[in-house]
């Protein structure tokens, strides 16, 4: 997770609580990637950066990660990130990378686009093929990226020797793409909820703030919720409602059934405060404990940073420039 903007609900429904409902099955490994927010220079605040990243590893922390079963770090202190990355670059078609879509989406908006923008995947891959991840978990937007760092896997192999490990990205089935509360078109953004009041639920945003921005959230034309037949206002309510309770398709069609548009507002206000609530109280409260905090991430990049330097080995040795 980038350490810029607001962190949402789509970020804790698509990515965090998949890793901690998860972490027990697997040996995860979980970075705040403060290399890929530099890909956009104009928005640096080096001083808001190191603040975001801290903030980004709490709520990571807070919202169920165990360090005892899983690493939390920072990017930039593993430098085989970006030196993998480099080797990665040099193989990667300019092709493929101006073809992804979130490359064009966010390169539209701007008039210089800096290189960063456009190789942020091979930055992506490197992340992923450093520790041999078999999955990956995200949200849908970042499918795209989990099969470009496939692609750049196997066309490594293939002219290298096996080097890499393809990897699997790990989509949840409902709440892999929340959208905009204001534009149920839009995937709910960091960025936009940033600058923009009523766009998304925050992590960190106090319950007063969810509850307006619910009450104000665009519905259908309709006045009852129609689970069969719900638009995409309603159906994306409802599907923040089902990811943060874990109902099933049944007993949501059920309590919502002849309901009107103001209960499944109330519903959802109540069901996402009970689950962030929590994660907002201990990611304040861990903001206190910079030494804390600062030792978890310290011991995870010491951690990772054994098989990262294992792998750097094997690539430069495959490639011929290992002295
Ligand atoms: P953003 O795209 O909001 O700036 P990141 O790129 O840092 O956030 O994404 C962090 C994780 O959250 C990724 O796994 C991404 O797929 C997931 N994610 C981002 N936005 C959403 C969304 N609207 N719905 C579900 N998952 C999302």
């Amino acid at each position: 997770m980038q350490p810029t903007g607001k962190i949402h609900i789509g970020n804790y429904i698509g990515a965090l609580s998949v890793w901690a409902r998860e972490q027990d099955r697997f040996d995860g490994i979980f970075c705040v990637v403060n290399l890929h927010a530099l890909t956009v220079p104009d928005s640096i605040d080096p001083a808001a950066l190191h603040e975001k990243t801290l903030e980004t590893a709490a709520i990571y922390l807070a919202s169920g990660i165990d360090p005892k079963k899983s690493c939390i770090y920072i990017q930039s202190t593993v430098a085989e990130h970006a030196e993998l990355s480099w080797i990665l670059t040099c193989l990667a078609p300019l092709g493929w990378l101006e073809r992804m879509t979130q490359y064009k989406a966010k390169s539209a908006l701007k008039e210089t686009v800096g290189a960063g923008l456009l190789s942020y995947p091979i930055l992506m891959a490197a992340d992923i093929l450093l520790y041999d991840a078999q999955l990956v978990p995200v949200g849908h937007d970042q499918k795209q990226h989990v099969e470009f760092t496939r692609d750049l896997a196997s066309r490594f192999n293939n002219r290298f020797g096996p080097v890499f490990t393809l990897p699997e990205p790990m989509i949840r089935k409902v709440g892999a793409r929340i959208m905009g509360l204001d534009d149920p078109d839009q995937k709910m953004s960091k960025s936009i909820g940033e600058m923009k009041a009523g766009h998304s639920i925050g992590i960190m945003d106090h319950p007063d703030v969810i509850k307006k921005a619910v009450k104000s959230a665009v519905t259908d034309s309709g006045r009852e919720v129609d689970f069969d037949n719900a638009g995409k206002g309603v159906r994306n309510l409802l599907t923040i409602y089902q990811a943060v309770t874990n109902c099933t398709d049944d007993q949501l069609r059920s309590h919502f059934a002849d309901k009107g548009y103001g209960f499944l507002k109330s519903e959802i206000i109540e069901a996402v405060r009970e689950a962030l609530h929590p994660v907002r109280e201990e990611t304040l409260r861990l903001l206190q404990e910079r030494s804390y905090l600062e030792k978890i991430v310290a011991e995870g990049a010491e951690k990772v940073r054994v098989s990262a330097r294992e792998k750097m080995r094997a690539v430069k040795e495959a490639v011929g420039i290992n002295f």
